[in-house]
């Protein structure tokens, strides 16, 4: 994939990811199953190819993420921002978060409230789980995959750091065209 240009708009990314979809599900089953390499290892290899990714898309002007997704919260994100709005944790708290079916706490709406078309109008009080999206220099990525195939759909940089993973890690031929 390294010749190949990177997809960046949204709409063909999700077709790319909708066809790829059995494809990334074989991948996880790969790297979870048939993969020799170590938990560490691999986190490196896959920090290595997102940061080869991410030097070659912006965020600005994508901002799929915060269009996309309702990002958890946990106490300390709702304090900073209650701090920053003037409200008490409790006022924001009934302003602009829900709960999910297991009881956790995140933004209330989609896209995101806090979401503007210049970007991120909370950016040094984002939450944390929006600081880490998509979350491939965290640890764990083998067991992380499940969200790693579904933001595929949703972030070109999880997108095309995946398709160069399946070369990488010798999942699939280089060179080999996905389209
Ligand atoms: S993290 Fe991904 S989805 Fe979010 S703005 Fe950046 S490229 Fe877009
Ligand atoms: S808080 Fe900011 S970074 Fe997080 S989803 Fe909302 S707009 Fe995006």
């Amino acid at each position: 994939m390294a010749d190949q240009k990177l997809i960046t708009s949204i709409p063909i990314l999700q077709k790319h990811a909708a066809r790829l979809e059995d494809e990334n599900w074989a991948f996880r089953s790969y790297i979870k199953g048939r993969l020799k390499m170590d938990d560490e290892e691999l986190d490196e290899v896959v920090r290595a190819r997102t940061e080869e990714v991410w030097s070659q898309i912006s965020c600005i002007g994508c901002f799929n993420c915060c269009i996309a997704l309702q990002p958890t919260v946990d106490s300390e994100d709702c304090e900073r921002l209650a701090k920053r709005f003037g409200l008490s944790a409790k006022a924001f708290r009934q302003r602009y978060v829900t709960k999910d079916q297991f009881g956790d706490e995140m933004l209330n709406s989609m896209p995101c409230p806090f979401h503007s078309e210049n970007g991120c109008t909370v950016y040094e009080d984002r939450p944390r789980a929006c600081a880490d999206y998509p979350y491939l220099y965290s640890k764990g990525f083998r067991q992380r995959l499940m969200g790693v195939i579904q933001n595929t759909a949703v972030c070109p940089v999880v997108f095309n750091t995946v398709e160069k993973l399946k070369e990488d890690l010798r999942f699939r031929k280089k060179g080999r065209d996905r389209r």
